[in-house]
């Protein structure tokens, strides 16, 4: 078995001399490479990335290193003349080494080193607020009344009964974390948790604050203003620093989150900075032309619909659409789609005035009411060649249809 291990200088590709920073260096790029977050499923990867941690488990550790420069793997081998015992990941901090290692890679997220024990940043709260398309366009201003914790006045935040002091906490001997040994992916592994008893502080209270019932906060209403900015989109979120919960040990208090729902608006859809609706016209309007009013989010305009123009028809008003976030000064644009309404109840006169407009059409004056009806079924299709022929517009004509 230890035969067929490979050498952890060979696997690390450093040599036999290769200095703390090299093998670190040497180690970040193959985790970086191999890590099972980056090549998901990928098993052949997981084996290498197992074997370069060990590799660098080991010889980054000096005394590790040393057994292993006399004895090679016959040194964790259990047994074998270094009599070290078998090497299991036990001894070593996983935490440290991929708090150490993978800060800057990961993000960070939840892995920045701190003092055992130091001031830790209370947490973010997380709230929602509801407002209208035309709110999330221009930006407002909302209230929330939330309730926030703030240091206990009688025991300034200790928890203690005045006159008492706060004892260290049994559980983490005053650490404010707890280490568990688990088995894991690279053998065993040491975990380090905030501690359960103390939530991180570190200190345990005897004798309870009346105040706070030995929290150290009390909680109470508060109304907090969000400034909403203008061209916010539906499930974005405004943060207001340090309105979040109150820091442990002196550090600062956590943020709020204020998550914002846009109401659905009737008329109009948005997709980010593009506003989309549909407006309907006359089909007197849509064949003679005129001015139609549309509602925008600025209010109604009037446009000028051409004569002849066919039902969905789209139209752009330029700069009507939503702000950016970034500038509120650049919007986006309005699309409206032109939509005919044909009239479903019609007067005697009406109904004259259009069959002898019908009758123009056909140059036949003539024409009975039976065939009538049949030539405005074939009208109907001829219309819907007419749309397939519109299809084969050049690309240019088409952008000047969609976009006039
Ligand atoms: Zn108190
Ligand atoms: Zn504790």
């Amino acid at each position: 078995m230890a035969e067929s291990k490979r050498d952890y200088y060979e696997v690390l590709g450093v040599s036999k001399t290769a200095t703390e920073d090299e093998l670190k260096k040497a180690y970040r790029a193959l985790a970086k490479k191999y890590h099972p977050d980056m090549n998901p499923g990928d098993k052949e990867a997981e084996v290498k990335f197992k074997e370069a941690s060990e590799a660098y488990a080991v010889l980054s550790d000096p005394d590790k290193r040393r057994q292993y420069d006399q004895f090679g793997h016959a040194a964790f081998d259990g047994g074998a003349g270094g009599g070290a015992g078998g090497f299991d990941f036990s001894g070593m901090d996983m935490g440290d080494i991929f708090g150490d290692l993978f800060g800057d890679l990961f993000g960070g997220g939840g892995r920045s080193r701190r003092p055992n024990n130091g001031p830790m940043k209370g947490a973010n709260i997380r709230t929602s607020v509801r407002i209208t398309f035309e709110e999330a366009c221009f930006g407002t201003e909302k209230e929330l009344e939330l309730t926030l914790k703030d240091e206990c006045s009688t025991c300034h935040g200790t928890g203690a009964k005045p006159g008492t002091t706060p004892e260290t906490c049994q559980k983490c001997g005053g650490k404010g974390q707890v280490v568990y040994t688990q088995q894991s992916l690279f053998g065993m592994v040491r975990n380090v948790q905030t501690c359960p008893d103390c939530h991180g502080s570190g200190k345990y209270v005897k004798e309870k604050c009346s105040g706070c019932y030995g929290t150290g906060y009390v909680s109470s209403k508060k109304k907090i203003k969000v400034s909403i900015p203008a061209g916010i989109d539906n499930g974005q979120s405004v943060r207001i620093r340090d309105k979040g919960e109150p820091g442990v040990n002196g550090g600062p208090r956590g943020d709020l989150l204020v998550e914002v729902v846009v109401s659905r608006h009737p008329i109009f859809q948005r997709a980010d900075m593009d506003i989309y609706s549909t407006a309907p016209i006359t089909f007197t309007q849509a064949a003679l032309g005129g001015d139609v009013r549309i509602s925008t989010v600025d209010g109604d305009v009037l446009y000028t619909v051409k004569p002849g123009t066919q039902t969905d028809t789209k139209v752009r008003l330029r700069g009507k659409g939503v702000p950016s976030l970034r500038n509120k000064a650049v919007r986006g644009d309005h699309y409206v789609t032109l939509v005919v309404q044909v009239p479903s109840k019609l007067t005697n006169e009406q109904r004259e005035r259009l069959e002898a407009f019908e009758r123009a059409m056909n140059g036949n004056a003539d024409v009975s009411g039976a065939s009538l009806d049949k030539q405005n079924k074939e009208k109907g299709a001829s219309g819907e060649a007419g749309n397939s022929g519109h299809k084969k517009k050049g690309l240019k004509e088409k952008l000047n249809d969609l976009f006039e």
